[in-house]
């Protein structure tokens, strides 16, 4: 069996009854490219899965909980004012 990494099956989030969940947000996660290792921990924890496969933020769902930069390892996403 191969030790690559293993992608996970996902969907990706859609607009519910609530609407674009995104609007709910008062700050938005930005990520580092330069400190991220692609690890993919951001993406398990985010409860909107809202982070892609190239952990790029879709800003539409993402309701800026700030849960993805806590568990971050290695301190790359930022959690920033956004309105
Ligand atoms: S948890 Fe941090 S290091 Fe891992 S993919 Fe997400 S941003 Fe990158
Ligand atoms: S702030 Fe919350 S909702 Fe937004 S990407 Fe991070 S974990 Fe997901």
């Amino acid at each position: 069996m191969s030790q690559g990494r293993q992608r996970l099956a996902m969907s990706r989030p859609k607009q519910g009854a609530a609407g674009r969940t995104g609007f709910w947000r008062i700050s938005k996660p930005v990520v580092d490219k330069d400190k991220c290792d692609s690890c993919g921990i951001c993406r398990m924890y985010c409860p909107d899965n809202a982070i892609d496969g190239n952990i790029e933020i879709d800003l539409e769902f993402c309701k800026g909980c700030g849960i993805c930069a806590n568990e971050c390892p290695k301190k790359a996403i930022e959690m920033v004012r956004d309105r």
